[in-house]
């Protein structure tokens, strides 16, 4: 388990939260103050965001699955595939 750490939002160094506690909650690098709730917030965000990202990725894998799917796209081109299995057929037969 690595400890949390942070990056100042100052100068880009990153740093332990036991060395944000000992500098009074100051980076020790810049001396700026570093608010935890900000980078709580940021780090809820990011992470509903990536949950929108997984769940559309699902939505994608399950239509890939299905085989047809139901977005235009993915129609068009399971007909493109499929008229050109059909017309090598004929070609095999003549
Ligand atoms: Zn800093």
């Amino acid at each position: 388990m690595s400890k949390p750490e942070i990056v100042c939002w100052s100068c880009d160094v990153s740093l332990s939260l036991s060395e944000r506690e000992e500098s009074d909650g100051l980076c020790p690098h810049c001396s700026v103050e570093i608010d935890l709730d900000e980078y709580l917030v940021e780090s809820l965000t990011a992470r509903a965001a990536d949950k929108a990202r997984i769940a559309e990725l699902e939505d994608i894998i399950s239509e890939l699955i299905a085989g047809t799917g139901t977005s235009p796209g993915a129609d068009r081109k399971y007909g493109r595939a499929r008229a050109a299995l059909a017309q090598q057929g004929k070609e095999g037969e003549t």
